[in-house]
């Protein structure tokens, strides 16, 4: 029995893993021809027969196939092709474009999903219709449709080269798709919606329950897509690798602080309205890291995360230099004396609206300081590389102040009763001039 691996094709590694699963083993490299049949059988009979997934395949996943023809002399043939034909001879004289392997026929959209129909050139390898593939990932693509989530207007796949993960997405989805069978009596595959929040929920679900740090997660991708004749679509998912690592490494973080932080912010939607959707963390998160701002002030800022949580942040997914981090937090510590001197200063400091006004108080400040302390409260170089964006580098000054005055909360150096200050700089500020991926 020839050993199927993952090869990186989404559609395709998601059906060897749900077979994998449906065939109880702990690994695709225990696939025997056995277990292969004993799917090919029962894909056959729920494809053939009426029911929730022979709906589903016809709605969603392949156009026109032939799974339903009445017609025995049209239907057997494409089930031998597509379902038995990993036995069948292959000589199509090119190889499988998902595995490599010899090829026995040309899919379209009859076979596989997102295809054109048959005989259409466009788009098409070489300018021949259709896409070579052998019987066995031709199997796998019939396989994948049970490692879906119904959701939204199509189904929903998560493909990721982790295998733990992948693994156990499709279980669950596996799992659900059998349920929907067997309950027979119309549709019961019940649909997820919000298919964006929903995938990133099943990343996030797989991070909480890990006790160790997954550093080999850096690649997950969602396809929310249908294949319905009317109205084919297909959206793409994809947290980005810094946001993987960044999530990884704060909800598995030594610190239990940190950890309960992080779960905390990264908690599942309880009860999410449809068309609120854009306020969820989850929806900021696909996002990032072109809108690392926003996400940093209305996500972490605002809502006074942990400090480790936003320097981790700033340094993993805003690549913000620890230089520059550090030289807050030692301007954070000599604020905090002065304002022990002068409470007005700190008003003034997050008040001042523009940075002509900024810059003034700030420099009042030092002269004050060193007054009474004979010691600098910030440097020439210090203000500089803090507030003042140069060639090499862009500095946000309202950013920076932000991260200050967060700092000095955190380090508890502020009285309580002026603690609200914070939420007014970071309202201020997101109106101000702040656009959507200006970071970039
Ligand atoms: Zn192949």
């Amino acid at each position: 029995m020839r050993v199927l691996t993952m090869t990186g094709h989404a559609i395709r590694d998601v059906g060897l893993m749900t077979l994998t699963v449906f065939s109880g083993r702990a690994s695709a490299a225990d696939l025997t021809e056995a277990d292969l049949l004993a799917a090919a059988d029962w894909l056959r009979d729920v494809y053939v027969n009426p029911g929730t997934l022979r709906s589903h395949l016809k709605g969603t996943y392949l156009l026109n196939s032939a799974y339903s023809m009445e017609n025995p002399d049209i239907r057997e043939p494409f089930i031998q092709r597509v379902l038995y034909g990993w036995q069948m001879p292959h000589e199509l004289g090119t190889s499988c474009a998902l595995c490599g392997h010899e090829a026995l026929y040309r899919a379209t959209r009859e076979e596989m999903p997102l295809l054109n129909g048959r005989g259409v050139i466009n788009f098409s390898p070489q300018g021949r219709a259709g896409l070579p593939i052998c019987g066995w990932c031709s199997l796998l693509i019939q396989m994948a449709l049970l490692g879906c989530l119904k959701s939204g207007r199509g189904l929903l796949m998560l493909y990721t080269d982790h295998e733990p993960l992948l693994r156990q997405v499709v279980t669950d989805a596996l799992r659900r798709a059998q349920q929907a069978q067997t309950l027979q009596a119309g549709d019961k595959w019940a649909a997820l919606s919000m298919p964006r929040i929903r995938f990133v929920e099943q990343v996030m679900r797989w991070l909480r329950q890990t006790a160790r740090p997954q550093t080999n997660l850096t690649r997950v991708e969602g396809y929310h897509f249908s294949n319905s004749g009317a109205s084919p679509f297909v959206e793409v998912f994809q947290i980005d690798r810094s946001v993987l690592q960044w999530v990884d490494h704060v909800l598995h973080h030594p610190d239990g602080d940190v950890a309960a932080a992080a779960r905390q912010l990264l908690a599942e939607p309880a009860d999410l309205e449809e068309g609120k959707t854009s306020q969820h963390v989850y929806e900021g998160l696909l996002k990032l890291p072109n809108n690392a701002r926003k996400f940093l002030r209305q996500r972490l800022l605002a809502k006074r995360a942990h400090l480790t949580l936003i320097t981790t942040f700033m340094e993993q997914i805003m690549r913000l230099s620890s230089e520059y981090i550090d030289l807050l937090k030692r301007l954070g510590d000599r604020f905090s004396q002065y304002y022990a001197m002068q409470r007005r200063f700190f008003y003034e400091f997050n008040r001042a609206r523009n940075f002509a006004e900024f810059r003034r108080v700030v420099i009042r400040a030092a002269d004050d300081y060193q007054r009474r302390t004979q010691q600098s409260l910030i440097t020439m170089e210090e203000f500089i590389g803090a507030f003042v964006s140069t060639e090499d580098e862009f500095i946000d000054w309202q950013l920076s102040r932000d991260l200050i005055t967060l700092y000095l909360m955190q380090t508890h150096a502020i009285a309580l009763e002026d603690d609200l200050l914070m939420d007014d700089t970071v309202e201020m500020d997101d109106s101000d001039s702040i656009e959507e991926g200006d970071l970039s």
